[in-house]
């Protein structure tokens, strides 16, 4: 039977610790707010653990030839996760493990058509270069085609959540929230669940797709969702060097044909690959997109031998707010009713950006006492290819 516990007053109730739960958090206890977050699992949660981790300022959205206001605002999102990472920026991040520091851009000589002169306007200068011969990384060691230094990076999602949860443990708690569990008042909302009654003032949804009955109860209509289902591979190998980079080989659309992502498994390496791919793979079976990806890697990554690797893949959906034709939303999407914040990062890259909308609808803190709630502590999630053998 559970116990009554005393009522306490808490500024900001965040739901999800994926990314956006996480990077709000700590951003609302730097800026002095009485804040706590629900996780109904483990943390790092649905899409975090299970992006490719990259860092990237839109180009590969600008592959259209075009630079828009959304690539434009998503433009200077890297260099203020890279001063976090350096320990200057907004969170201090320093000292926490990243993927790489570099990512990459190839091409079958010859396919580029006029993404070639694109990429060498000065619009795009800083943000893209074309290696020499001489200045390629090792693992395009053998290709012919060409190159491109993008100024984009990928994190270690594993690293990235254990990092923000470390030393704001007593602000986490491990709690599914329904609809059923929380309910309007005069000056906000009230918890209620499990033997906990907890009046709060404002309510962030940062739960990806797990709350859109929550979302429709507080606020009815305002925050249609839509899911953009993905069909990833992972090729369990072991690679001369890792890899980071998009392949835009022969595309015939603004999406890179391949992105490719590296990640460390207990005994080997783990080629993960989105883009096309992915995009198109939903409507194929497992087996159909596994023949799929080993004709794409034979095409596209000819110097390297995939002969004896293992693929296995991962369907998942991105949870966005809904676009007219169910396309791609630009950027980070943070909106209110009532108190009751909808937030939608769209791309881990955005968190710093969704962080900085969420409290500019805060009204000023007030601080208060860490909650003593009797629940438990949420773990650690762990990415999926830490998962599989
Ligand atoms: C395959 C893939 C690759 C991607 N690659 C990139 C990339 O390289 N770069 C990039 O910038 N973006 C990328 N993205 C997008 C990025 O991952 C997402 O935009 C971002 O991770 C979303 O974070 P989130 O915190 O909103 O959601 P999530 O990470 O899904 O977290 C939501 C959390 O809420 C919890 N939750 C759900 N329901 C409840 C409830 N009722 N009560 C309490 N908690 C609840 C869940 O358990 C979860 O932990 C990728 C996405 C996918 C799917």
């Amino acid at each position: 039977m559970p116990t009554a516990q005393p009522r306490q007053h808490i500024e900001l109730a965040i739901i999800g610790g994926g990314i956006a739960g996480l990077w709000t958090l700590r951003r609302a206890l730097l800026a002095g707010y009485n804040a706590v977050l629900f996780e109904a699992e483990s943390l790092g949660g649905v899409q975090t653990l299970a992006s490719q981790g990259m860092i990237h300022g839109g180009l590969k959205y600008a592959l259209a030839g075009l630079l828009n206001p959304a690539s434009e605002a998503i433009a200077t999102m890297p260099a203020r996760w890279r001063a976090c990472l350096k320990g200057t920026g907004e969170l201090n991040l320093s000292g926490m493990p990243i993927a790489s520091d570099r990512y990459h851009l190839f091409a079958e000589s010859g396919s580029l058509g006029g993404l070639t002169t694109f990429f060498a306007s000065r619009s795009l200068r800083g943000r893209i270069r074309k290696l020499s011969d001489q200045e390629r990384p090792a693992s395009f060691q053998g290709f012919n085609g060409v190159v491109y230094e993008l100024d984009d990076f990928a994190i270690d999602t594993e690293a990235l959540i254990a990092r923000l949860a470390h030393g704001v443990e007593d602000r986490l708690f491990q709690l599914k929230l329904d609809a059923a569990d929380v309910t309007r008042t005069e000056s906000g909302f009230l918890i209620q669940v499990n033997g906990l009654q907890l009046p709060v003032d404002a309510l962030v949804n940062a739960a990806g797709c797990g709350t859109s009955a929550l979302a429709e109860s507080l606020a009815p209509g305002f925050f249609p969702m839509q899911l953009r289902p993905l069909h990833q591979v992972m090729v369990h190998t072991h690679l001369p060097a890792p890899l980071f980079a998009h392949c835009l080989t022969r595309i015939s659309r603004p999406e890179p044909r391949l992105t490719l992502t590296t990640h460390k498994a207990s005994d080997h390496d783990v080629l993960y690959i989105g883009g096309q791919l992915a995009t198109d793979g939903v409507n194929r079976s497992v087996d159909e997109q596994v023949t799929f990806a080993r004709r794409e890697l034979s095409d596209c990554l000819p110097w390297l031998n995939f002969a004896d690797a293992r693929f296995s893949t991962l369907r998942i959906d991105r949870a966005e707010p809904k676009q007219a034709s169910g396309l791609k939303p630009d950027q980070a999407f943070v909106a209110e009713h009532q108190s009751f914040v909808q937030a939608w990062p769209t791309k881990l890259t955005l968190a710093p950006d969704l962080a900085d909308r969420v409290l500019a609808l805060l009204p000023p803190p007030q601080g208060g006492d860490v909650p003593r709630l009797s629940l438990p502590r949420p773990s650690l999630g762990r990415a999926p290819w830490s998962l599989q053998p």
